[in-house]
């Protein structure tokens, strides 16, 4: 006869099956949630790396204090799906749909939403806004993730772009080649490397993430001529530790993805329990210079509430007196440097 043996394991794995359905049915009523198996199957053990970013989780319901869009991004939309928050560069939202919701999205507040993406008329309207302001060299996708729409969708937008003189660069913001990695296709590679410069920010936020799949689709697209970068949100639990940033920040480069912006939590009503404080931040920064590859070393920024923009943050490692300068290396030693008069 066969029966289940009740040990504290499996007490514990009913415990953690039951509670992630009760988070899923009333979690996912107020945030969509979604999944690809290629994503679910990177999860090695419930509230993992993995687990964490993807599955609902109760406090999403709690936070009450942080707001759906603490950057103003609705405010500085001069039309619908367009944010003009500095002088020469735009992002454009042209999809609200990912593969997978991340638990700590900065625009949770429309991810999965019922809205459809942008159609024809509002695509229209951001290519009239972006034609009729020559100060606007560098155009942003993303979303969502752009990736979702089809090559014929995408082809159509980066044409209506490519069509305008000024417009110099294009760059994609997409997680796709990390939670679904097969939309990566040689097609999808040509169909991009007809409009260049263009470049691809990734999003990798743990070394668990870079798997064989995911560096097969990062080296199709850097064989597309397609430089790489990649934003990180750092986040508690997930990858805020030195060692885990290291692994993830050298394992990118291996892979020819170049570390770009390591971004402090935004304050988003529904992804407080991720955020970390700034001095942890700084800590795994200072861990991270002359420790590994320069080259592998991000920028770590925080962007302001009220849309006031990315600011760049540095640990603390120069007291300047005067032409004097005290600086601490990598290792802490303090070493003198001697500045120009003027
Ligand atoms: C981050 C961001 C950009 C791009 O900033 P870079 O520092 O050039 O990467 C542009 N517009 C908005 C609204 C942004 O949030
Ligand atoms: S892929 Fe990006 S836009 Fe989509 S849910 Fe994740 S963080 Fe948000």
């Amino acid at each position: 006869m066969r029966y289940i043996k009740y040990n504290d394991t499996t007490i514990r794995n009913i415990e953690i099956i039951s509670e992630s359905l009760h988070n899923l049915i009333f979690v996912s009523a107020r945030y969509p949630v979604r999944l690809t198996g290629y994503y679910a199957g990177l999860i090695r053990q419930p509230d993992d790396a993995i687990w964490k970013q993807c599955m609902p989780d109760a406090r999403e319901l709690e936070d009450q204090t942080q707001c759906p869009d603490p950057l103003d991004e609705l405010i500085l939309s001069p039309v619908p799906g367009l944010i003009h928050r500095y002088p020469d560069r735009v992002v454009l939202l042209v999809s609200n749909r990912c593969p997978v919701y991340c638990r700590f999205c900065m625009r949770k507040r429309l991810v999965g939403s019922g809205d459809a993406p942008m159609g024809e008329d509002g695509l229209h309207n951001a290519l009239s806004y972006i034609a009729a302001h020559p100060e606007i060299h560098d155009v942003i996708l993303s979303g969502g993730d752009p990736l979702m729409l089809n090559d014929a969708s995408l082809s159509k937008i980066l044409t209506g772009l490519r069509a305008i003189p000024h417009v110099v660069i294009i760059r994609i913001g997409t997680r796709i080649p990390v939670t679904f990695p097969e939309r990566i296709t040689p097609d999808l590679c040509k169909l991009l490397s007809t409009f260049h410069p263009l470049y691809i920010n990734t999003h990798f936020n743990h070394p668990d993430e870079i798997t064989g799949d995911s560096a097969t689709a990062c080296t199709l697209l850097a064989d597309a001529g397609i430089p790489l970068g990649n934003q990180t949100v750092l986040l508690k639990g997930v990858n805020d530790s030195v060692d885990t940033m290291r692994d993830l920040m050298t394992g990118l480069l291996a892979i020819r993805v170049k570390p770009y912006y390591l971004h402090q939590m935004d304050l988003v009503q529904g992804t407080a329990h991720f955020r970390t404080s700034v001095r942890s931040g700084l800590e795994i920064m200072r861990g991270l210079r002359g420790h590994i590859s320069g080259m592998a070393v991000p920028h770590y920024v925080i962007d302001l509430p009220g849309g006031k923009g990315k600011v760049a943050i540095f640990p603390d490692d120069v007291e300047i007196n005067g032409t004097t300068l005290l600086l601490r290396t990598y290792t802490g030693e303090q070493v003198t440097y001697h500045d120009l008069d003027a």
